[in-house]
């Protein structure tokens, strides 16, 4: 696909990768929406930087992806979209016996329902161009599972699963869908952790560190410039992790 004109919309794009794919597709020439749960003045922040820098057209809005009235809200201002980013999501670490059936929602809510509510109104505005893409920010533990992480680890081999199906439901309509799927990747998600912590995790990785905000949003931007025929796969970047 050709960036220049382009549109995308990367959901949790205050922080972390969503953050790094908007530089990033800024850079590239898309014109561009993002979103956020509550970093407003971030998000500001960023429309400028990006406008500034980059000349091109950033709207930004808060909006809660695992809400399905929000994201209704977040798409009446959308009329024409090339490139779909849900990036948005949350980590809980903990025992499953002690996890509360309201963690355990706002997980599967954040994490995987917000894929079905952007697609659903993505897909119309895809189908009218005859073209898209759709990438959905998976982990590793979608495919392995961890300890303490079960609800994120379901969420996210749930969120790999609807990857594999809708990537066959829109592959006659020209619409690719793959998921970027990270080992463990230097953002705010990974602060809980301890120095000590830290060090047990990567030197456990054989690349011998975390991956940065910036490698992941050239995967997720060579993803969307890749061969229409690349569709339906999980693609895997984690420094030899897993
Ligand atoms: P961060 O915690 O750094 O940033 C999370 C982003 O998501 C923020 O912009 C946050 O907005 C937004 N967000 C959280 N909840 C919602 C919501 N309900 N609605 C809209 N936006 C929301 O996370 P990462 O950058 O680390 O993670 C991004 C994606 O990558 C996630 O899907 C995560 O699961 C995945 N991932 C991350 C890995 C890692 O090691 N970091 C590894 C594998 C996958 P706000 O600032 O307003 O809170």
């Amino acid at each position: 696909m050709q960036d220049s004109k382009k549109i995308v919309l990367i959901t949790g794009a205050s922080r972390g990768i969503g953050l790094a794919c908007a530089r990033a597709f800024a850079k590239a020439g898309y014109d561009m929406y993002l979103t956020c749960l509550h970093s407003e003045a971030r998000l500001s922040a960023l429309k400028q930087e990006l406008e500034t820098q980059w000349h091109i057209s950033c709207r930004v809005c808060l909006c809660d992806a695992g809400n399905h009235r929000d994201v209704a809200r977040l798409f009446s201002s959308i009329d024409t979209l090339d490139v779909l980013i849900n990036n948005a999501g949350i980590s809980y670490f903990g025992l499953i016996q002690d996890m509360s059936f309201s963690d355990w929602d706002r997980v599967m809510s954040t994490n995987l329902n917000s894929c079905f509510y952007t697609v659903r109104h993505a897909i119309p505005l895809m189908l009218a161009k005859g073209q898209g893409r759709i990438i959905n920010i998976s982990s590793v533990w979608g495919s392995t599972g961890a300890s303490m992480e079960t609800a994120y680890s379901a969420s996210k081999g749930a969120v790999n699963a609807f990857t594999r199906a809708l990537a066959k439901e829109l592959a006659p309509s020209n619409i690719q869908v793959n998921a970027a799927s990270f080992g463990v990747i230097d953002t705010d998600m990974n602060r809980g952790f301890t120095q000590e912590e830290l060090k047990q995790l990567t030197d456990e990785i054989p690349a011998g560190r975390m991956g940065s905000c910036e490698e992941a949003a050239r995967l997720v931007l060579q993803l969307v410039r890749s061969p229409a025929y690349l569709t339906g796969q999980i693609i895997t970047m984690d420094g030899g992790w897993t």
